[in-house]
């Protein structure tokens, strides 16, 4: 069996045109996605197996990195990503469905960032990319996509309001 290989590597880009799935919230099985022509999207969010009505979002990101000797394309599950993001999956969709621009920004706030992986050969045989198991930001000033998205959403509608920064703090 294949051991599972760390890599340091500098992410180039991020896939969001499809970075997360829906699972439900109290059993973590994978539900139908809205693609899935067999299942009335009305009902697709309710579980077959405990019939909880409770669907969340998990991370799965294609990504392109490159270390020292090629470029690869990486699969990153939910975990991983939430140390990239800095937030759940949930909270991610929500932010860019507020804020439209977040998602393109993304790989702004990402490129060239250092990072170190673990990389595990997936399972399945067929599957195309390797997995990402854990992921170290080492860049000493990384901050989390969703602390600097906010920042720059932040900055736009501080600039049109006041600077809530000033807080009344004289008592
Ligand atoms: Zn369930």
């Amino acid at each position: 069996m294949e051991s599972d290989q760390t890599v340091l590597c500098q992410l180039l880009a991020v896939d969001l045109s499809d970075y997360c799935y829906r699972v439900c919230s109290r059993c973590e099985r994978v539900l139908p996605g809205d693609n899935n022509k067999c299942v009335f999207s009305s009902a697709s969010s309710l579980c077959k197996f405990c019939q909880s009505n409770e669907p969340k979002l998990l991370y799965r990101i294609l990504m392109s990195v490159v270390t020292d000797t090629s470029v690869k394309t990486v699969i990153c599950f939910d975990r991983a990503a939430t140390v990239l993001f800095g937030c759940s999956a949930d909270e991610f969709f929500h932010f860019t469905k507020l804020n439209p621009k977040a998602a393109s920004m993304v790989n702004q706030v990402f490129d060239g960032e250092m990072l170190r992986m673990t990389l595990t050969r997936p399972k399945n045989l067929n599957a195309q990319h390797m997995r990402v198991t854990s992921v170290v930001p080492l860049r000493s000033g990384f901050q989390p996509a969703i602390v600097t998205l906010r920042q720059l959403c932040c900055t736009k509608s501080a600039s049109l309001g006041g600077d809530c920064s000033i807080t009344n703090n004289s008592f």
